[in-house]
């Protein structure tokens, strides 16, 4: 497989860093092709502004979906994001890594996904009407690729447990497992966490780095999380809403997990 790897960390020597160069030769060493985009190394733009549409009139208001709508569709973008579009089409797995930062992913790595994901590539794709409501969530241009999260954390595993006071992991990532990575058609598996960081010692950097390993080997064959695709039959068209007999009486993030 093309394996692209998405990585967010600004430190090369930091556990994460280590683990993203292990992945690289494990995934290598099993046949994948694998690029990096290393962000920081890169000194990735984190801001979507209207320097990333060039070809736009002097002037003019800028409006970030439209602008992106129309560089993307006269090829107008700014160089770095057309390159990063161009990984992601390559890539028949993308792994996004980093450290959980403020219950979310680092800035940097945000901001790649604002400005990569234009409008026309990641949203805004396919029929919009009353009856359909574009290629999203299980489909879109990037349908048939598999994706997968690989997260450090501070906090214990017990804190991001169900009644954890952190909130329970999988609702933590459900904006970008869902959001971000199924909504423009990845079939995302389950992401591989590393809880309690600090408390990592050589013993404990070796568990993780071959439970990694072990989930790196099985990157092709993993069940993906069963999320609800849009145009399948389980939501109301254009209320987008979970039809009564789906999920009856579940509410949130869980309800849209089959
Ligand atoms: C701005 C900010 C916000 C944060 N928000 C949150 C949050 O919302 N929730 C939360 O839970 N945490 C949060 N944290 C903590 C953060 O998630 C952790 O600090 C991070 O995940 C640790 O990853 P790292 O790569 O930076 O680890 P490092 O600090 O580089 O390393 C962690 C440990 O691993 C050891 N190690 C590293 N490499 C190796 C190796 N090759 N072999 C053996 N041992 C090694 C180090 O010695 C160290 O003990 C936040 C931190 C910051 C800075």
């Amino acid at each position: 497989m093309n394996v692209l790897i998405v990585y967010a960390h600004p430190e090369p020597k930091s556990l994460n860093g280590s683990l993203k160069d292990f992945s690289v030769k494990r995934l290598e060493r099993a046949g994948h092709v694998v690029q990096v985009s290393d962000l920081y190394a890169m000194n990735w733009k984190a801001s979507l502004d209207a320097d990333d549409f060039p070809g736009r009139q002097a002037g003019a208001r800028f409006d970030p979906s439209l602008d992106s709508k129309h560089a993307f569709e006269n090829g107008s973008q700014s160089q770095d994001i057309a390159l990063e579009q161009e990984k992601l089409r390559w890539a028949d797995a993308v792994i996004l890594q980093f450290p959980l930062w403020w219950f979310s992913m680092p800035a940097i790595l945000k901001g790649w996904v604002e400005r990569v994901y234009a409008y026309g590539f990641a949203y805004g794709v396919g029929e919009h009407s009353d009856t359909r409501w574009g290629e999203r969530y299980g489909e879109g241009t990037l349908a048939g690729k598999r994706a997968m999260l690989v997260v450090t954390t501070g906090g214990w595993e017990s804190h991001y447990g169900p009644r954890g006071i952190n909130g329970p992991i999988d609702d933590i990532l459900f904006p970008i497992q869902h959001g971000i990575l199924y909504y423009p058609g990845f079939d995302v598996l389950p992401p591989f966490v590393i809880y309690r960081t600090s408390r990592i010692d050589e013993a404990k950097y070796a568990e993780a780095r071959d439970a990694l390993g072990q989930r790196l080997d099985a990157l092709g064959t993993t069940a993906p999380i069963p999320f609800l695709p849009q145009n399948g039959g389980a939501y109301r068209i254009p209320a987008l809403t979970l039809r009564d007999e789906i999920a009856p009486g579940r509410t949130g993030f869980a309800a849209h997990v089959a």
